[in-house]
């Protein structure tokens, strides 16, 4: 499939064409001669950016989201979440999933990094939507070795599975987290991601409760424990690190995790203490950005994730020059940590062809002193217009076909599932 964007404004070059062949930008220039065959886009009045990467979500919890807000986590998951969730089956996380990529695709996110239960369900979904992300069943063996051996003999199951879908579904261990999975499929997971070259996606050091815990049990904190296990390497992508120390700042640099940050999720869940982003970044730890579930943001918009972002840095360092606009950015378009989002963030020939037209005629991008600060400080999802992703259209003047269909099935299966 091929694509041509005529007449966009690109920050630093002005209004150009885009070409795109293959699901990769092939040229980006001013007044490009017609394409072959080519779609034509006619992008007057819209901005192209890269797409937003949401390092961490549970897409499926989108089902749950305002059901139980402003309440105690333990109260929340044992009351509301967990009876709900055992509800699910691999339609209603198809169906949620689908609900969460429409909001993703509303909103600019082109790729994602997911983590939930029935794995066919959340991939159908990604394939079905046309975004990217990486998908693998969660892995928790708290109820002992059998649930642990079960957990481990699905991974390799769904690894040899996901081949029947297309290179945007990224097949992705996902142990759910320290406090959760058992030292011995710990270590599996590191050897099974090591073997086949996987990418491993968990929670980490997400509240002291966890630090303290992990203390009590395995007599070291969390990053230690985890890189005891062979599960720090430069595949592992470590969501949250609220309560990350130095020295396990230190270690996740030196083995080159990459740590997703959730802002929203942690400020709504009062974990007690912010992501330590300027001792991450000063080590070169690379940095993502994400939303976590819907049902502890409740948003998906990675917009206000990254506002969030510069805000909470900015005002727990005491200091307005902390994470700036252009950083922050480079931070939500997954440039800052090449693990996330299947690509280089960047708008350039030879890249995926993954772009975001938003509306630069819009009240809040005016005036346009500093298009990134736009970005950042003033946006939201609104602005966006249409999204592209591998050369495809998903989204254009708003517009996404089967939208109703998919907010009307999701809704009907939210409310069955919240009946309790
Ligand atoms: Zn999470």
């Amino acid at each position: 499939m091929t694509l041509h964007i005529k007449n966009v404004w690109l920050q630093d070059k002005g209004l150009v064409d885009i070409h795109t062949v293959a699901g990769k930008i092939k040229t980006i220039g001013p007044a490009l001669p017609p394409l072959a065959n080519a779609q034509t886009l006619d992008a007057n009045g819209l901005a192209a950016v890269s797409g937003l990467v949401n390092g961490h979500t549970h897409a499926a919890m989108s089902l749950f989201r305002g059901f139980g807000d402003d309440m105690q986590l333990m109260d929340w998951l044992q009351t509301r979440i967990w009876p709900a969730e055992a509800k699910l089956n691999e339609e209603d996380v198809y169906w949620g999933s689908r609900l969460a990529c429409l909001e993703m695709i509303r909103s600019g996110t082109v790729a994602f990094e997911d983590m939930y239960w029935h794995f066919h369900g959340m991939a159908r979904a990604v394939e079905d939507s046309g975004l990217r992300a990486g998908v693998g069943a969660v892995m928790i063996d708290i109820a002992g070795e059998k649930q642990g051996e079960e957990c481990r003999a699905q991974a390799v199951q769904y690894l040899e599975e996901s081949s029947r879908y297309s290179d945007r579904v990224k097949f992705t261990l996902t142990p759910h987290a320290i406090y959760t999975v058992s030292a011995k499929s710990l270590s599996w997971t590191a050897e099974f991601s090591d073997k086949h070259n996987l990418p491993v996606h968990i929670h980490l050091s997400e509240t002291p409760f966890e630090v303290s815990e992990c203390l009590k049990n395995h007599g070291v904190r969390p990053a230690v424990h985890l890189d005891q296990q062979g599960l720090l390497t430069p595949r592992t992508i470590l969501a949250h690190g609220v309560c990350l120390d130095d020295a396990e700042l230190d270690l996740i640099a030196k083995r080159g995790s990459t740590i997703v940050s959730n802002p929203v999720s942690n400020m709504k869940l009062a974990v007690g203490g912010a992501f330590p982003y300027l001792k991450a970044a000063k080590r070169g730890i690379p940095i993502g950005l994400g939303s976590d579930g819907a049902a502890s943001n409740n948003s998906l918009d990675m917009f206000q994730e990254v506002k969030t972002f510069s805000l909470i840095q900015k005002h727990t360092n005491n200091d307005p020059t902390v994470l700036p606009a252009a950083d922050a950015w480079r931070v939500v378009t997954g440039v800052d940590a090449p693990l996330l989002g299947q690509g280089s963030g960047l708008l350039k020939a030879g890249e995926n062809a993954d772009i975001v037209l938003v509306r630069r005629e819009e009240p809040e991008l005016t005036p346009n002193h500093d298009f990134i600060s736009n970005m950042v400080y003033s946006a939201t999802g609104h602005v966006v217009d249409t999204v592209i992703v591998a050369g495809k259209i998903l989204m254009k003047n708003r517009i996404i076909d089967g939208e109703k269909e998919i907010r009307l099935e999701a809704a009907a299966r939210a409310k069955k599932l919240c009946e309790i």
